[in-house]
């Protein structure tokens, strides 16, 4: 398999999120045959979906693979998983929700799987993120990231920077341009 540059979505609002992302950073750094690039700073945003959820921690990261889609999915999948996820309500609370945002230039559409993700362009605690670690991106018909985030729809959405410590230290020590590529 070629080394192909992807970008994942984190995201969760149950329990110590923060904790729950940091975790989740750590593993990823750890996955086979991929390294992680960049680390977005990590966000706050209001809730969609059902009402009276807890805000949700999110952030992005860059990692660059030799796994396939499919292979990475089921590892983010167990990472949920581990992370004590179970799938109830849609859009409902979630202790942890890694999404394959981005998978080089592929487009792919299966049963299991849509890449580019289909919501991304209307999300700003995705697209805000991306910005901070592949401010370039750019997919199908949509237009820039600074394009999508003016758009009125995504500008009124709620999202503030979370400038939690354990997140901090580990965005340091993970997004070192030293660290080896596969
Ligand atoms: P969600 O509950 O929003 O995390 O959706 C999980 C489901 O979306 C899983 O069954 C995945 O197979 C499917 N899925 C489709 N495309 C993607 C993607 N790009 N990243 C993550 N999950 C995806």
């Amino acid at each position: 398999m070629p080394c192909i540059r992807c970008a994942i979505g984190l995201g969760g609002n149950l329990g110590d999120a923060p904790e729950t992302l940091t975790r989740a950073l750590r593993a990823l750094s750890t996955l086979r045959n991929s390294s992680v690039i960049a680390v977005s700073a990590l966000y706050r945003s209001a809730a969609i979906g059902p009402a009276g959820q807890p805000d949700y921690a999110n952030a992005a990261i860059l990692l660059d693979t030799r796994l396939s889609p499919w292979q990475l999915l089921d590892e983010l999948q167990a990472l949920e998983a581990a992370a004590g996820r179970v799938r109830e309500l849609r859009w409902g609370a979630r202790t942890l929700d890694l999404d394959l945002l981005l998978y080089g230039e592929q487009r792919i559409h299966d049963a299991r799987l849509t890449v580019p993700h289909p919501e991304m362009h209307r999300r700003a605690f995705v697209l805000r993120p991306l910005q901070d670690i592949w401010p370039q991106a750019h997919w199908s018909e949509a237009p820039d990231l600074v394009t999508l985030l003016q758009q009125p729809e995504l500008a009124q959405q709620v999202l503030q920077p979370w400038p939690e410590p354990r997140w901090l230290a580990a965005r340091a020590l993970y997004s070192t341009p030293l660290r080896s590529t596969p």
